[in-house]
């Protein structure tokens, strides 16, 4: 944890369940949302979040969307607008999860230009970057962890309160985690770029760790300094795990 800054445990429902599912899933999260101390935000699929938003209403858990496009309106079939995602209850947007980087060969750059989209629709981007398996055996996780970041963030980043989340690209669902020392020693490395990039907004952005987050390791990812909270895909669609995973936040 960082001093002075609130923890985030954040879902990523991702392209999951139904619309009935979903629904339950943010009630049991409503329910139970006033117990635990981090700020809660959960990112469900765009089709159910206008339903989602109204069962939230009233509580403390934000919404956000799963991936925006970079223009504001136009010719884009499929896509979606900042905009759009404001207008249907949502606060904040994951951009640049290795899934769309994968799926949707978005590059850097293009999640860049998503960014500003988000803060100049009023939205808080959530930025993913982390490094392959291949680029960690090879040596380079905090080389291509910190031009992603570069390459990602846009100077009005920090004025939009934007979040890094940290997500190793071979941990995401795979049930497996770097060490403790390996996530620290990243977080550690990510604060100081931002801090550099950045300045104060850099020390105050909320850094949050993603890959195989689960009731059962979340103390001690949570515990490490410059870890703010978790993205969390996998766990965020059962309520009791990832209320558990709220409650592993240390204490102050
Ligand atoms: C994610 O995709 O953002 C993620 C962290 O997934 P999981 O928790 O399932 O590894």
């Amino acid at each position: 944890m960082t001093p002075g800054i609130r923890p985030l445990i954040a879902g990523n429902w991702k392209m999951n369940g139904t619309l009935a599912g979903a629904q339950r899933l943010a009630e049991a999260l409503r329910g139970a949302a006033k117990s635990v101390t981090p700020e809660l935000l959960v990112c469900p699929p765009f089709l159910h979040l206008q339903q989602v938003a109204a069962v939230l209403l009233g509580s403390p858990i934000a919404l956000g969307g799963q991936d925006c496009h970079h223009a504001a309106a136009g010719a884009h079939t499929g896509d979606i607008a900042a905009a759009m995602l404001r207008d249907a209850g949502a606060s904040h947007v994951i951009l640049g999860h290795s899934e769309r980087r994968s799926d949707h060969a978005e590059t850097s750059a293009m999640v860049l230009r998503k960014c500003e989209a988000a803060a100049a629709a009023g939205l808080v981007p959530v930025v993913c970057v982390g490094e392959t398996e291949a680029e960690r055996d090879a040596g380079q996780a905090e080389a291509v962890v910190a031009r992603q970041l570069l390459d990602s963030l846009p100077p009005s980043f920090t004025t939009a309160g934007g979040i890094v989340a940290y997500e190793p690209v071979w941990a995401i669902g795979t049930g497996r985690t770097p060490s403790e020392a390996d996530v620290a020693a990243m977080h550690g490395m990510i604060r100081n770029a931002l801090v550099q990039a950045h300045g104060d907004g850099g020390r105050a952005t909320k850094l949050l760790y993603g890959g195989s987050v689960k009731p059962g390791n979340a103390a001690g990812l949570l515990a490490l300094p410059d870890v703010d909270g978790a993205l969390v895909g996998g766990a965020s669609l059962v309520a009791e795990d990832f209320l558990a995973i709220a409650r592993a936040v240390p204490a102050g």
